[in-house]
């Protein structure tokens, strides 16, 4: 089977099952200016997932800086 096949068929992916990446859920939930400047900062090569994460913990969000980490790398069960 060619790899345009293979990547066409839904069967060899499944489906993303389990929590929410609670970096995603992070940004779904804050008010649109906190997460224009969230998603600045993780779009931000000079800014470490941890620093952020140490931020949003500092502010009552339950994020570690390897979910932070795997969300910018779009490997979270919500990356697009
Ligand atoms: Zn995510």
């Amino acid at each position: 089977m060619a790899l345009l096949d293979d990547l066409a068929d839904d069967k060899n992916f499944g489906t993303r099952t389990g929590p929410r990446c609670s970096a995603c859920a992070t940004l779904a939930k804050l008010p649109k200016d906190d997460q224009k400047a969230l998603t600045a900062r993780l779009a931000d090569d000079g800014t470490t997932s941890a620093a952020l994460a140490r931020v949003l913990r500092a502010n009552g969000f339950n994020v570690s800086g390897h979910t932070l980490a795997r969300h910018r790398k779009g490997d979270c069960r919500n990356g697009a």
